[in-house]
């Protein structure tokens, strides 16, 4: 089919990846994989396809700088080797020092599938017992439940104060049938993505499928949205009537540093600079403050704090010392004054974080994504957590994992001569997937060696499935031994569970 409608809760099926990229702006991942230290085999073998906006994650990565990963599971079922590829990408971050934050989406299975809360309960244990025995560090990073979590839920609501019902509908088909409880779970789900940052702003990147795309998209819009809000917010509250900026800066330009000795003079500089400045140009109140500066050094003077409306005056002095570490970090020369300043966008923006995150707002950087491919179901079509043959469960006792990649569909010719002929389809194979995605693990040269006598006609069908099946019986038993280990970690992670 063709159908690239992204429905976060349907079950159509993104076919053609390539209407990703023209459509919806999904970037191709190959393009940002040279800036990824020791990328993951997923991303190796591109079943990690695309991505919005990572560079600055793989770039954070890289620098050792701060940075975030969370991925949401809806517990509508068991997980299954579908799962375990975000649980993957989840881990793999997390190992290369990213923030890892792992979720239950209850409410979203609540509202939107309609599970009830037993259900829920069960299947959330069995998701994090698999989180955990794959290898996710419950104390270097945060598992919770949606609908446990009081932050989030602070969150949530602020952002649905920005959001409203024709931009769901247009995003979500939503109608005068929706019920409410579903457009809650969609804004926590959006507090939740932009949860990593309440502290601090950081490159966020979020692993999903492609099909959640929509709640990416949406979550980017609303972090723009907050970020602005908060912005115009903390203006407001320098405790000043706003002025023109040419006169600030005609105004400095007669200055005498005597004048500095007034401190309640030298804060209403900053604040007018300040309030001056639209986001776009927060580089002209970055410019004025460090004329500020100069003048100040001259003087032989300390810099003062701006005195503000704010309740929170040690936030307003960080902020005061975020701009003056921005602009002494500043090697730009500035030609001329204001009038003829010009800064980056990406500067300017950068000088807006700081400010914001420090004044106490919101100061969220648009999170980022990445996308893996469906795997395609051992019986063809799509793998669905409704039709077990479809997929494997991660709690699927390892003799039924055995048959059911021995009862899997192929990419085999009709009989073996013409295999041997032609060679198999591998890029068709659910069996190849299953080497590609899972079996494989870490090892490049096995995958290709499977790939290369496939569709060399070396590799028959029979003995490949024998092999592929060999190996996730393996892969089952050693996982669910892990899981019964890494129980105890579960209650030591006190997690709420229970609904
Ligand atoms: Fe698939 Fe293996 Fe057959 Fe190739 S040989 S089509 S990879 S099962």
């Amino acid at each position: 089919a063709d159908d690239v409608a992204l429905d976060p809760w349907g079950s159509s099926s993104v076919s053609d990846y390539r209407k990703l990229f023209e459509e919806f702006g999904i970037e191709e991942f190959d393009e940002v994989l040279e800036e990824v230290p020791n990328p993951h085999y997923l991303m190796r073998r591109g079943v990690i396809f695309g991505h919005r906006d990572y560079r600055p994650v793989a770039r954070a990565l890289q620098n050792d700088e701060p940075a975030a990963v969370l991925s949401g599971f809806m517990p509508t079922g068991d997980p299954h080797i579908g799962h375990k590829l975000v649980f993957d990408e989840i881990i793999w971050h997390q190992q290369q020092g990213a923030d890892a934050y792992a979720l239950i989406a209850d409410l979203e299975a609540n509202s939107a599938r309609g599970m009830s809360w037993d259900e829920i309960d069960e299947h959330a244990r069995n998701y994090l017992l698999s989180l955990l025995a794959l290898g996710f560090d419950p104390e270097a990073g945060e598992l919770y439940r949606q609908s446990a979590h009081r932050e989030v839920q602070d969150l949530a609501f602020d952002l649905g104060a920005e959001a409203n019902f024709s931009e769901l509908q247009a995003i979500y088909g939503f109608d005068g049938e929706t019920d409410v409880s579903h457009m809650q779970s969609v804004v926590t789900q959006m507090a939740d993505i932009l949860y990593p940052q309440l502290e601090e702003p950081k490159p966020t990147v979020i692993p999903v499928g492609p099909d959640q795309d929509p709640h990416v998209r949406l979550a980017r819009d609303l972090a723009e949205r907050m970020r602005f809000f908060k912005v115009s917010e903390a203006y407001a509250s320098f405790e000043l009537e706003p002025v023109e900026r040419d006169l600030v800066a005609e105004f400095y330009e007669r200055l005498d540093p005597a004048e500095f000795d007034d401190d309640t003079l030298r804060c209403v500089h900053v604040a007018e600079a300040l309030e001056e400045a639209p986001l776009s140009e927060l580089g002209v109140a970055a410019d004025i403050l460090r004329s500020v500066l100069t003048k100040l050094n001259e003087a032989g003077m300390e810099p003062i704090r701006p005195r503000t409306r704010f309740s929170d005056r040690r936030a307003t002095e960080k902020a005061f010392d975020a701009l003056i570490d921005a602009i002494e970090g500043e090697k730009r020369v500035y030609e001329n004054h204001v009038d003829a300043f010009e800064i980056d966008r990406d500067e300017a923006e950068e000088l807006a974080r700081q400010v914001e995150v420090d004044t106490g707002g919101y100061g969220f950087r648009p999170p980022s994504s990445i996308y893996h491919r469906f795997m395609t179901g051992l019986t063809g079509g799509k793998m669905s957590s409704s039709i077990p043959a479809s997929h494997i469960s991660l709690l699927d006792d390892p003799e039924d994992g055995y048959n059911k990649v021995k009862s899997a569909t192929t990419g085999g010719r009709e009989t073996a001569e013409e295999q041997r002929q032609k060679g198999g389809k591998a890029d068709e194979c659910p069996v190849y997937e299953l080497y590609a995605y899972l079996l494989s693990g870490d090892d490049d040269e096995f995958a290709k060696r499977v790939y290369d006598e496939c569709v060399g006609g070396e590799r028959l069908c029979g003995d490949c499935k024998e092999q592929a099946a060999q190996l996730m019986r393996e892969f089952l038993e050693d996982h669910q031994e892990k899981r019964d280990e890494v129980e105890e970690l579960l209650e030591a992670a006190e997690i709420e569970l229970e609904s």
